[in-house]
């Protein structure tokens, strides 16, 4: 801009009468002038260096200036405002300002500045706004100066300024989400003047609001117990520059929540400036403490388990967990209680109950306490939230508020899969919610206790598996010892005898009563052999059941006649009791071994019995049959009635006994009524006689014409009485055992001592209908002698038998060609069914 000059003009007044009258005057007036001029010249001096400084401001200011006049006209501008708005000043220079508005400024931007520039035309002071203008923010201002009649406009480029702006509002912003989110803040404190300056967050932590604070307040807001140590920190900080990193907890001021906080704050010494920062670290000190909890409960879980391993004893582990509890689930009161039948037992109760209290409380009834039995029942846990508000029968209440139970927990107690007992935990006086953690604590130690049952149970079953081994052990000694007596019993007798038969002097009397006393040995032997049989198929899974049609009454009238000679004999009253012997009583089961048991229990009570009585009885009751023996022999203690039926038992166990036997008897019964879907009861007394009683289901059989009664039946025995068999059997005892089963059955039976001997009475006797052939022969064993015997007779069935039980062996034996195969030993029934089956 071109730099103008302004000279002031000066005026001298010149008087006309002081240059006629007086030059003396004249000189002073000039000299006066000059002194004027002088003056003049320098104020115009000053008046031009003045105009020069100002020039200068104009042209050195920041800012953007425009001269115009009232109206408007632009008449100077300096070159601030042709960089700022990046228009030459010639274009500027003479036009009016709303022109120049209108030219320069977009739409958006004129429909604001133009009313404000009318309004400065207008005579008012423009206040700064913004503009945008050339990708710049400018601020604008104008003010109207009245003396020299001039605007005076200013621009001012802040866009620096303005995005500087932005990006502190931006960051402080970020900052301010930052710390909300991570409940966070900060704080300065000047110590010289203790203000105190808070962020937001801080702020929002302390509850303190937007109102001034200074240290003192700050100081208010963490628990009493933590000042002490904040101020000692402090106090390191400053004076030995130490770090500050603290937790304590405040109490919010605005919500009174109690938070914890961590805190770490730095110094700056030249300044006396404390900075800080501050951390909501409630969660983290919450889980910490969880945690905590969690890891010392496991511990004293883990302790209270190892309670199981130290002992079997489960009322030992009962207590431990009772009292254990407290400090666990903070759950003050605890018990435990067993069901037995109808009742409940305490078996662990604390706080412990004192020995006064009613016995209600140590021995209950179920069914008077319905949340245990319905806990137990349903097998899951139950909460009772406030005994004062439930429903309580007068023993729950009873129970509830003599301890001052309020909120409850019953949880069942399982062994052997079914539950047996109740774990129950309580609060004394307060009511309480069971958190998640408690529920897993409670069911926890209800696992425990039903380990502790499971163990104490096992422990108890083991007992008594040991003491029944000890004792079938002890009774298996007893047993080899009567047995080896009972064998040579009659084996005397049968060695004996037999030798004096040889005697050329002997009366046939004398011959008949040691032939007798040969055949009374040889049966008992017999029995023998069979009991043991019978143990041993019994034993292992062997024995059959045979279901077919038989009369009742006409095998109980059969045994009665069989007993009765032995009964006159003892000279005691043998009776028969039933309803109506004449008629039929059909019924489905297995009659070989139903007359052997009541075989056995009618030996048993005549040799048990010295006077008075024995009575064999049936009676139909309802769906079962029901048989009895009942004699009024020697009796049997009542702590013996249980034992009798074990293998090998004898209640006379001395050497010196009086009774034969094996202790066998009972045990092989009582298997067999058991395989007939029945069971045994016994009544007897010592010196009163016994009454052994079986109940086996009355099976009517299907009338299909097919069903015959069995092999012993009368009818049976006429169709079987013709037959023949040949018994090929070198061993003596053997053909005994064949002997004694076929005989009372009516076969005829021939013998063969050896294969050799077998092949020629079949070729003698072409009556024989069937041979029993033993394989293991002397001259010609089983299997050639077979082969030779269906060379001449192809159709007789022969059934092998041997002691060789072995699979390859009856495969042997029907290669050979034999119609079946018996394996021995065999029992009655066996043999008397495979010959049933070949000779129909
Ligand atoms: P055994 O008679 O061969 O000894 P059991 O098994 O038949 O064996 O009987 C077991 C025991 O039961 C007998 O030894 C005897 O002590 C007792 N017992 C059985 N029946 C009677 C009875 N009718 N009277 C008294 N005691 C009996």
């Amino acid at each position: 801009m071109e730099k103008k000059r302004h000279h002031n003009e000066t005026t001298v007044n010149l008087n006309n009468e002081a240059v006629s009258g007086n030059i003396e005057a004249l000189k002073e007036r000039i000299s006066a002038l000059e002194k004027q001029i002088e003056e003049l010249k320098t104020a115009g001096k000053d008046l031009i260096e003045n105009q020069d400084y100002f020039q200068d401001i104009f042209e050195t200011v920041n800012e953007g200036i425009a001269l115009t006049t009232l109206r408007g006209k632009v008449l100077t501008v300096n070159r601030n405002l042709e960089r700022i708005i990046g228009v030459p000043a010639k274009s500027l220079l003479g036009r009016n300002i709303l022109r120049l508005a209108s030219d320069l400024l977009s739409a958006e931007n004129l429909k604001f500045v133009l009313p404000v520039l009318k309004s400065l035309l207008y005579g008012e002071d423009i206040l700064p706004f913004q503009v945008n203008f050339n990708n710049k923010i400018i601020e604008v201002s104008a003010r109207i100066n009245r003396t020299t009649k001039r605007l005076t406009g200013t621009v001012r480029d802040i866009t620096d300024r303005k995005n500087t702006e932005e990006a502190l509002t931006k960051s402080e912003l970020r900052l301010r989400r930052a710390e909300l989110a991570s409940k966070s803040g900060n704080w300065e404190l000047y110590l010289d003047t203790n203000v105190m300056i808070g962020s937001e967050g801080a702020r929002k932590l302390y509850g303190i609001g937007t109102s001034p604070m200074d240290y003192s307040v700050a100081k208010t807001v963490p628990l009493p117990e933590y000042r002490e140590m904040m101020d000692k920190a402090l106090k390191e900080l400053i004076e030995d520059n130490k770090p500050y990193d603290i937790e304590f907890r405040i109490k919010n001021v605005s919500t009174g929540e109690i938070i914890d906080i961590h805190s770490i704050c730095e110094y700056d010494r030249k300044n006396r400036i404390l900075f800080g920062s501050i951390k909501d670290i409630t969660d983290r000190k919450r889980a910490e403490k969880e945690i905590r909890d969690k890891s010392s409960d496991l511990a004293k879980l883990l302790e209270i388990s190892m309670e199981l391993l130290e002992t079997t004893d489960r009322k030992k582990v009962f207590e431990k967990i009772v009292r254990g509890a407290p400090g666990l689930i903070g759950l003050e009161a605890g018990a435990i209680y067993l069901v037995n039948g109808e009742n409940l037992y305490l078996e662990a109760a604390n706080p412990q109950l004192p020995p006064d209290l009613p016995e209600e409380f140590r021995k209950a009834v179920l069914v008077n306490h319905p949340h245990i039995h319905k806990a137990i029942t349903t097998r899951t846990h139950l909460i009772l939230s406030d005994t004062i508000r439930e429903e309580l029968t007068p023993q729950e209440r009873a129970i509830v508020e003599s301890r001052n139970l309020r909120s409850m927990i019953y949880i069942p107690l399982f062994a052997d899969k079914k539950a047996v007992g109740i774990l129950i935990f309580g609060t004394i006086g307060k009511q309480h919610d069971f958190t998640g953690h408690e529920m897993d604590m409670c069911m926890a130690l209800s696992n425990i206790c039903s380990l502790a049952l499971e163990n104490s149970l096992l422990v108890s079953n083991l007992t008594i598996a040991k003491e029944k081994a000890e004792e079938s052990d002890r009774l298996k000694t007893a047993f080899l010892h009567n047995i080896s007596h009972e064998i040579r019993t009659p084996l005397n007798a049968i060695i004996g005898f037999s030798g004096f038969l040889d005697q050329p002097d002997l009366s046939p009397e004398e011959r008949k009563e040691y032939i007798d006393i040969i055949f009374q040995s040889n049966n008992q032997l017999l029995s023998i052999i069979n009991d043991i049989l019978n143990i041993s198929q019994i034993e292992t899974n062997q024995v059959l059941v045979h279901d077919l049609p038989a009369d009742i009454n006409h095998f109980l009238k059969n045994l009665h006649r069989q007993f009765l000679d032995d009964a006159r004999r003892a000279g005691i009253e043998f009776r028969l009791n039933i309803l109506s012997p004449s008629e039929k009583s059909i019924i489905l089961t297995d009659e070989g071994k139903l007359i052997q048991v009541l075989t056995n229990l009618l030996s048993n009570a005549f040799k048990f019995t010295h006077n008075g009585f024995v009575e064999l009885g049936y009676s139909r009751e309802g769906e079962f049959a029901l048989f009895y023996v009942q004699d009024s022999g020697i009796g049997i203690p009542e702590s013996e009635h249980s034992k009798i039926f074990d293998r090998f038992y004898q209640v006379d166990k001395s050497v010196s006994r009086l009774y034969s036997g094996t202790g066998l008897g009972l045990s092989i019964s009582n298997a067999y009524v058991k395989m007939l879907g029945g069971s045994f009861s016994v009544e007897s007394a010592l010196n009163h006689g016994s009454r052994f009683t079986f109940r086996i289901p009355f099976r009517k059989p299907v009338e299909d014409g097919e069903s015959k009664p069995n092999a012993l039946c009368k009818e049976e025995e006429s169709v079987l009485a013709v037959k023949t068999i040949l018994v090929a059997e070198d061993e003596e005892s053997n053909f005994a055992l064949v002997s004694a089963i076929l005989k009372p059955s009516g076969f005829r039976m021939i013998r063969a001592k050896n294969g050799k001997l077998a092949i020629d009475i079949c070729k003698t006797n072409p009556e024989i209908d069937l041979v029993l052939m033993d394989i293991k022969m002397p001259v010609i064993d089983g299997f050639e002698a077979t082969r030779e015997i269906l060379k001449f007779r192809p159709d007789l069935p022969i059934i092998a038998q041997t002691a060789y039980a072995h699979p390859s062996d009856r495969a042997r034996a029907l290669e050979t060609g034999c119609s079946d195969y018996l394996a021995k030993p065999f029992n009655r029934n066996q043999l008397l069914e495979l010959i049933g089956k070949y000779l129909k």
